[in-house]
């Protein structure tokens, strides 16, 4: 692969013919080692990063317990700033070149991480939390004040570097969000062509408890809809529990549906239907939704996506196989049923489709797909060196398809897999140093 000066992939291919046409200039020979795509990571919390692994609760109860008091401490810029390092330094060390972050409802927490993006080189859409309603004192918000602390962000930080730092408006989630925030956030995210970020039908108690909250709205969705906050720009984290009226508006909208599976697994949400969701042509993404998930790692995200499917898709089998064998029901009822519940449908979600998702699926959900996601003649060079031996317990193995290298790195990723990290050609991360 030839950089040019600017940071973009000049020219791709084997080694070779590049070496030859490259005489002159400086040249790394990083064989055996493979190049890949950078990981975008779609859903990710910065202040969580070291509130992880908090078992035994689900999301409500998870949230006062652990999350709350730990998103307070970054009232403490000082905190912030150096939690902001390690975290960055964690995205990196893990292959991650992209990564949209939720900060917390702190103005210079914020200020900070959008700072330290800045310093470190990686590619970020960053958002400060927004909440005025449901939420802990220390971290309740006034409206107008949590409006205008996120459009002067928004002014200082969108579009930093020629777009390598970007703005995402983050109302957390409709419970903690009053109309007029929820409102607001929709109108400025407009003004400025920022990203709006939100969570989406993740929790059964969540669920009833939107419900309660927004009568008037037909669904979760709805609520956002008719707050003007879904549009090609828009993230929703989560979208286990979605009705068919809900996936057409969220389709017909553009608005992406960012997976988390690890999280799900972790706070019993639930497993979400991938491959239906997919194939009805919704626009998907991966996120590591650190602290419920328990890493920063894409790999391991990307892989649990295809056991959480393949665990869907197994236990569907079975309940299909049961629903045959009913005799109370008809034939015709049990075809029915079937359907309505789509137990004999698709295959499971397969790693390389997982890894499309963990890059290029990514970019696309941002609208970045023509500058990032892939190793392509004039993208920008975002990219990571990994060591496909050092998840390998075979020690020498010549010629095998190279789906099922990946499918290794995925499944048996681990530190020290990424040996270096490129975000605009610019090495960010490097094992050795
Ligand atoms: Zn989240």
């Amino acid at each position: 692969m030839q950089v040019d000066a600017k940071g973009r992939i000049g020219w791709i291919g084997p080694y070779e013919p590049l070496a030859s046409r490259c005489a002159d200039e400086p040249l790394e020979d990083l064989r055996p080692l493979w190049i890949l795509p950078g990981m975008v990571d779609l859903h990710v919390h910065l202040p969580q990063h070291e509130a992880v692994a908090m078992d035994g609760l689900e999301l409500l109860p998870w949230l006062e317990t652990f999350i709350f008091p730990a998103e307070a401490r970054f009232a403490d810029a000082d905190v912030a700033r150096r939690a902001a390092v390690r975290f960055f330094r964690g995205l990196l060390y893990r292959g991650t070149t992209t990564a949209v972050i939720y900060t917390t409802v702190h103005e210079a927490a914020t200020d900070a991480a959008f700072r330290e993006a800045e310093r470190v080189g990686i590619r970020a859409v960053i958002g400060k939390v927004m909440m005025d309603r449901h939420a802990p004192t220390s971290l309740q918000e006034d409206t107008v004040a949590s409006l205008a602390q996120s459009e002067a962000l928004c002014q200082t930080w969108h579009g930093r570097d020629h777009g390598r730092l970007l703005y995402a408006f983050t109302p957390r989630f409709a419970p903690t969000c009053s109309a007029e925030l929820m409102r607001g956030v929709g109108v400025l995210a407009e003004k400025y062509g920022a990203y709006v970020q939100t969570h989406l039908s993740e929790n059964l108690q969540e669920l009833d408890w939107v419900k309660a909250l927004f009568p008037e709205a037909g669904s979760y969705t709805d609520v956002y809809r008719r707050m003007g906050m879904l549009g090609p720009r828009t993230l929703l984290a989560h979208g286990i529990h979605l009705d068919p009226h809900e996936r057409t508006l969220i389709r017909e909208s553009g608005a992406t549906i960012v997976h988390c599976p690890r999280s799900n697994a972790f706070l019993k949400s639930g497993i979400m239907p991938l491959r239906r969701w997919l194939e009805e042509g919704l626009c998907l993404g991966l996120g590591t939704d650190v602290g419920a998930g328990p890493s920063l790692s894409m790999w391991a995200e990307a892989a649990f996506a295809c056991t959480a499917s393949k665990l869907r898709w197994s236990e569907n089998q079975h309940l299909a196989d049961r629903l045959q064998r009913m005799e109370l029901l008809g034939e015709a009822q049990r075809a029915e049923v079937l359907r309505a519940l789509a137990l004999s449908a698709g295959v499971p979600v397969d790693p390389v489709h997982a890894f499309h998702l963990a890059t290029l699926g990514g970019a696309r959900a941002l609208g970045l797909e023509d500058r990032i996601g892939s190793l392509a003649t004039g993208k920008e060079a975002d990219f990571v060196v990994v060591d496909p031996r050092s998840v390998d317990p075979a020690e020498s193995r010549g010629g095998e398809p190279p789906e099922r290298t990946l499918s290794r790195m995925l499944y048996r990723e681990h530190p020290g897999m990424v040996r270096a990290t490129y975000i605009r050609g610019r090495r960010c991360f490097a094992a050795d140093s």
